[in-house]
């Protein structure tokens, strides 16, 4: 594969920009190489500066469910963009957006729009703080809820992938009130809840683990987190901004038939454009600024730009949800295959996965959580990353990071896709 341009440009972004990237993971640190720089994109694919194409498993870690420049997202971003860009006032499309999350998304009473995912949890975080009076949080080892302090413990995502023990610049008087307990361990959290009476604020947590690579919820565990937070008075925070209008029209609320106080929103909610949400009980949700004294707030929060995109998307989401079934199939499909490939290759696998999310750990034993994750072989997974790049399949570039698969991807997709794994595979593997 050429990347003779992408190298150029790598070499002069990494002299500009701290690792040449603007988010981690996308430097490829782990698996090596050079990232391909990206020119356009249009449905199931990607194309590099060098006129390469990907079939993307990617899909920008997560917004693009119905694929890149979907027709109707953009037409609606095209006629916005003429009336205004930004105001910093309130206006309809908010009104339209926040009525569209609630109808979508059961038992929220109010939303809060900001501008990331990391956004998103650190308000609820304060949120939770500020209703109840208490400081500590739970959280789950591997599990990502953005770069805000009180979440980069243990923390999945990139902070996994670069291997990063201990944050610098994390005061550890904020890291001392988050607590940590592995994935999928009631008994664990039970513990930490014993140890610290009356003091957690919140359990947060991501209803089918995405930033470990795909770990769904073992039976009862989300509902056993739900249950002790109802008994203890702590928030019970959803962190949906993966799984959020992704797993189900409803995202992990509906799929697992939650009652969460807060729920998170990233991603799919905007539509490719930077948005996340905070969204809640009522009771909760009004101790917010300017309602109530908890703080937060954002100079382009609800930017008209972003809503249009993100209202357009779910709209679609919502008025055609056979889509759903769909894109499980479509995994189903994938994940079936990809079994197949290594069942015959004799390499030991397991491929977890949850609606369109899904993800490959060369281990024997399943993964339910980071250790097991951690225990799968990183260096098979980094020849197979770079095998199938090689035959133009763009896959997260780390193992603790979930496969994304969109409407826009073809049965033709998936077979190539497949065949890539076929010979990437015979390639790492030779008989
Ligand atoms: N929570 C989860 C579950 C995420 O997956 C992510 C991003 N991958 C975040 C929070 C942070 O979102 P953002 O990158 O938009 O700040």
């Amino acid at each position: 594969m050429n990347l003779t341009r992408s190298k150029q440009l790598f070499e002069r972004a990494q002299q500009l920009i701290p690792g040449g990237v603007n988010s981690p993971v996308r430097a490829f640190r782990h698996v090596g190489g050079i990232p391909p720089f990206m020119a356009s994109a249009k449905g199931a694919y990607l194309y590099d500066v060098d006129g390469n194409r990907y079939i993307d498993y990617v899909n920008s870690w997560g917004p693009m469910i119905l694929g890149h420049a979907y027709e109707p997202v953009v037409r609606a971003l095209q006629e916005q963009v003429p009336h205004a860009t930004s105001f910093g006032a309130p206006t309809e499309l908010e009104v339209l957006m926040a009525e569209q999350i609630i109808r979508m998304v059961q038992r929220l009473d109010q939303v809060r729009m900001v501008n990331s995912g990391t956004e998103a949890c650190m308000t609820a975080i304060r949120l939770a703080r500020g209703y109840t009076g208490k400081n500590k949080i739970i959280k789950f080892e591997g599990c990502y809820h953005g770069h805000a302090d009180s979440f980069l413990v243990s923390a999945g995502s990139g902070v996994a992938t670069l291997d990063i023990q201990q944050v610098p610049g994390v005061p550890a008087a904020v890291a001392q009130d988050t607590l940590v307990a592995p994935y999928n361990n009631l008994q664990a959290v039970d513990a930490l809840i014993e140890a610290h009476p009356g003091e957690i604020a919140a359990i947060i947590v991501e209803p089918v683990a995405g930033n470990m690579g795909c770990v769904p919820p073992l039976p009862g565990f989300l509902e056993g987190l739900q249950q002790r937070c109802k008994e203890r008075g702590i928030v019970f925070i959803l962190d949906e901004v993966m799984t959020g209008f992704r797993i189900a029209p409803g995202g992990a609320q509906e799929k697992f038939n939650l009652d969460a106080d807060l729920i998170t929103f990233g991603k799919i909610i905007g539509g490719g454009l930077p948005v996340g949400a905070v969204g809640g009980k009522k009771q909760i949700m009004s101790h917010l600024a300017p309602a109530g004294e908890v703080y937060q707030a954002g100079t382009l929060s609800g930017n008209p730009l972003a809503m249009i995109a993100g209202y357009t998307l779910l709209r679609e989401l919502d008025l055609n949800r056979h889509i759903y079934e769909s894109l499980e199939q479509k995994t189903q499909k994938l994940a079936d295959g990809l079994n197949t490939v290594f069942g015959k290759a004799g390499v030991v696998h397991q491929i977890p996965h949850v609606g369109s999310m899904l993800s490959v750990f060369f281990t024997e034993y399943p993964v339910n959580d980071f250790a097991a994750a951690k225990a799968a072989s990183n260096e098979l997974f980094r020849q197979f990353f770079h095998a199938m790049l090689n035959r133009g399949i763009y896959l997260p570039p780390s193992p603790f990071e979930s496969w994304f698969v969109c409407d826009a991807l073809s049965d033709a997709d998936i077979a190539q896709t497949l065949q890539a794994a076929e010979e990437s595979i015979l390639e790492i593997l030779p008989v």
